[in-house]
């Protein structure tokens, strides 16, 4: 048993971070907090042709963002790394070599149209398509002589041909996965670059990592890369199958159904805190009935035997919600922060830093996502534009008196007074009822008859401005 909880988020840099990718980041972070051990980025770019520029940056920043920090990675180097899997070519050519000679992996020569017209073949015969290892006992002077004439191959697992592959996954207890449905996998392509395959076993041992924390879609792969760590004689790490995540009508998520990277989240106003909640409950579930979750509560109270071996459905209606309860519970100061960016672009002038804050505070009650916001507030910083409907009830004789005599009284309040009593005073002296009142100062104030209520309105306004707001609709 590897004695130090070490894991890992092994992502290949695709240009962003996909909410399945934070998931795995969270869950392998969460468990070496709660476990004291050491959480590792290391990037898996083998991938040459699947190269995307600012990449790797990007995916730092994301994670960066989101507050997961890693204790190993690129920019933090130890003895483990380099922790870029293109600067460790040399270590993966030495393995597979390893296991040609152990007899454990051969070369192959197949080419592309062979291996096309093969699968073509099965398929016809309704087989499960599956390399049919015509190289596997191919001798091996004549491989040799083939490489030295330059001919293009690559390299193959010897997969055990006979029985079920068995292993036990932390959150799924036995897997069986028959052996005729696992392939002779391909372990260095012919570019001399190695697959996923064989860089992921190589760089999971010699970074002593102790839990494989992963997606479902990884499952059918393991008996390749448990068999490797026996070829080695090394010892295997623990497995961890995070289940898969769906859209609401239980397909794989998808683009179509909306975004799937984190940082289309944070540009449309979700706070890191709400995601990361959210995406903690994507699989894992407390023990008590509750949803809304700091970090430091699931680092204390996180497991993998209480993760769901289902599919976990991405519900975005309750990201909104949860999203909203961030908003309006999280210190007042770092949410008009955060919608600051939103009144700049709108070219709103907030320099009145503490009418700012009294609009933030009411606005935010309205809104699930930062980018509402403006909706929400420009109201206060610009006069409403007032359908015909409206002014027409702005306009009413009654309307009039009523706006003339709240100048009246505003003129006479003091703002330390409690606003509250203080409009229901005005109600009460005004002599009218409820929505008589209400609806016409509403829309004088806020350009809509439902909306905050009036002594907020006030609040924000402040003595002068509530006056400014009120004579402008006074027929002169
Ligand atoms: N590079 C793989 C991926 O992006 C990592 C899988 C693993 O964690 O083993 O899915």
């Amino acid at each position: 048993m590897h004695n130090e909880v070490r894991v890992r988020f092994a992502p290949s840099p695709t240009g962003y971070l996909h909410v399945g990718g934070l998931r795995t980041a969270l869950y392998d972070y969460l468990f070496a907090k709660q476990q004291k051990g050491k959480f590792i980025l290391r990037i898996e770019d083998t991938d040459q042709s699947r190269y995307v520029e600012g990449a790797v940056e990007n995916l730092i920043n994301s994670l960066k963002t989101m507050g997961i920090d890693f204790d190993e990675g690129p920019g933090i180097d130890t003895e483990y790394g380099p922790y870029f899997q293109s600067q460790r070519l040399n270590i993966y050519k030495k393995y597979a070599e390893e296991l040609i000679q152990k007899g454990f992996a051969y070369y192959c020569f197949a080419t592309k149209e062979e291996l096309d017209e093969m699968r073509e073949k099965q398929m016809a015969q309704k087989q499960h398509p599956k390399y049919d290892g015509r190289y596997r006992n191919y001798p091996m002077e004549k491989a040799l002589e083939r490489i030295a004439n330059g001919e293009e191959h690559v390299i193959r697992l010897k997969m055990p041909q006979e029985g079920v592959f068995t292993f036990k996954d932390i959150i799924r207890g036995q897997v069986d996965i028959d052996s005729s449905l696992v392939d002779d996998q391909v372990i260095m392509k012919s570019d001399g670059f190695p697959t996923y395959h064989l860089a992921v076993v190589v760089d999971d041992h010699l970074m002593k990592i102790s839990h494989v924390i992963r997606g479902e879609e990884w499952i059918s792969s393991t008996p390749k890369h448990i068999f490797m760590y026996q070829c080695f004689g090394w010892e295997t790490p623990q497995w961890v199958h995070l289940p898969l995540i769906l859209n609401p009508d239980r397909s794989k998520l998808s683009k179509r159904q909306g975004d799937v990277a984190v940082e289309d989240y944070l540009a449309k106003g979700y706070l890191p805190e709400a995601l990361i909640n959210f995406i903690t409950l994507l699989g894992w579930h407390p023990v008590a009935d509750e949803e809304i979750f700091t970090i430091d509560k699931t680092i204390k109270e996180f497991s993998f035997e209480r993760v769901n071996k289902a599919g976990a459905v991405f519900d975005r209606e309750k990201l909104d919600w949860m999203n909203g309860w961030y908003i309006r519970n999280s210190p007042l100061s770092e949410i008009a922060e955060a919608c600051r960016k939103y009144f700049t672009s709108n070219d709103i002038d907030i320099s009145d830093n503490e009418k700012y804050l009294r609009v933030i505070e009411v606005a935010r009650e309205y809104i699930s996502r930062l980018d509402q916001i403006i909706e929400h507030s420009e109201m206060y910083y610009k006069l409403p534009d007032l359908s015909e409907e409206n002014r027409a009830i702005l306009q009413s004789e009654n309307a009039q008196k009523l706006l003339n005599f709240l100048i009246e009284q505003i003129s006479k309040l003091d703002l330390s007074d409690d606003l509250v009593q203080f409009v229901k005073g005005c109600i009460k002296e005004s002599g009218l009822k409820g929505k008589d009142f209400y609806h016409p100062v509403r829309l004088a104030l806020y350009g809509n008859t439902s909306g905050p209520d009036i002594p907020k309105l006030i609040n924000i306004f402040g003595k002068e401005g509530t006056v400014n707001r009120l004579q402008n609709w006074l027929e002169s």
